[in-house]
């Protein structure tokens, strides 16, 4: 962390990236870093390759993300770029490519899978959010939190950690959180505009999203399938699926979640076949990262993810067939 810090008071321009189909985390660290750069009067770009979904909106500052560089500029008048919550690089989007145009990369993580890319890391496993370590990272550097910069970070925690309800939730979740109402944040306020308010295609998705269920391996695995036509026919966006996995997860007796979404996160698919994103939550005796990671992607030991091209009675098997590997191998159950 040290080494972060004298490069971030060192550098002059900074670009910060986190993750496609940005979650709570990966948008409340981007904008909490961003406010703690501007504070040292540091040049900043916040970038993130997806659309920020409706939900997180309300965050200070979230306009000045941006979708791709500004015509004016170039990756190359950056000193130092930030990529936050990214398992791996490639985890920031096409960009990645022409990351390494900026000299110094710094990868400030908390996900199992990490694989340690960039020049200087942060990547703390116990965590419980990105968010948790820039608040480190801020008061080490002794950053005045600001109300807007308070309320990016408890909403990193708050969303990452299911509203204090996953295995991650720990001991500095409710000291971090705490410190930041102290700050200014309004909890009810954030609640309701992260979960206050649902449109009518949301809870016309979570119907057929609900009616798509199917148990298998003796009901310890759970199948939850969203096509792009349920979402047609709803008017639904990627982002309103956000959480809809809980119920396929909470189910008596299920040890792995999957929730299978068609052409989830826009890969290119010249193929024409369809391509999926892949969802894993598991409630701990099973490391669906490990699984995650068989299939290209990653994340933590009870929520992963990947996404995939092949078809969906070839994704359905393949995970099924790695469960019951997982379970010779290990005598554990599924
Ligand atoms: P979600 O199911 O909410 O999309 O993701 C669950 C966890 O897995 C998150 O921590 C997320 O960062 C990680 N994850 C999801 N999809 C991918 C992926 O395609 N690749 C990697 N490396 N991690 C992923
Ligand atoms: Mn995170």
């Amino acid at each position: 962390m040290e080494k972060i810090i004298r490069q971030l008071k060192g550098s002059k321009r900074v670009f910060i990236a986190s993750h496609i189909n940005p979650d709570g985390d990966a948008i409340g660290s981007l904008i909490a870093t961003a406010l703690a750069l501007d504070a040292l009067g540091k040049k900043v770009c916040m970038y993130n390759e997806s659309p920020i979904p409706a939900v997180y909106r309300f965050l200070p500052d979230a306009n000045r993300i941006v979708r791709a560089i500004p015509r004016t500029e170039n990756l190359r008048d950056y000193d130092t770029a930030v990529i936050l919550d990214c398992g791996n690089l490639a985890r920031i989007g096409s960009i990645a490519e022409n990351i390494n145009r900026i000299p110094v990369l710094v990868n400030i993580d908390h996900h199992a899978t990490n694989n340690a890319f960039g020049n200087l890391h942060c990547v703390d496993t116990a965590a419980c959010a990105t968010s948790e370590i820039i608040y480190r990272i801020v008061r080490k550097m002794n950053i005045p939190v600001s109300k807007a910069m308070a309320t990016a970070i408890y909403t990193g925690i708050f969303t990452d950690t299911g509203s204090f309800r996953f295995a991650n939730t720990n001991k500095a979740a409710f000291a971090i959180c705490d410190e930041m109402v102290e700050k200014g944040v309004e909890p009810y306020t954030v609640a309701q505009h992260l979960y206050g308010t649902y449109s009518l295609g949301r809870i016309k998705l979570l119907n057929l999203a609900l009616d798509s269920i199917e148990l298998l391996l003796n009901g310890e695995l759970s199948f939850m399938t969203l096509t792009k036509d349920m979402m047609e026919e709803t008017g639904t966006q990627p982002e309103d699926v956000d959480g809809m996995i809980h119920y396929a997860k909470r189910i008596e007796d299920v040890k792995v979640a999957v929730l299978i979404q068609e052409t989830h996160n826009g890969l290119k698919n010249g193929s024409g076949r369809s391509c999926f994103h892949v969802s894993l939550r598991s409630d701990g005796s099973v490391d669906v990262a490990a699984l995650a990671t068989a299939f290209g992607g990653g994340g933590h030991h009870r929520a992963a993810g990947f996404s995939s091209e092949v078809s969906l009675r070839e994704l359905k098997g393949g995970i099924i067939r790695w469960l019951q590997n997982a379970a010779n191998r290990a005598g554990i159950p599924c």
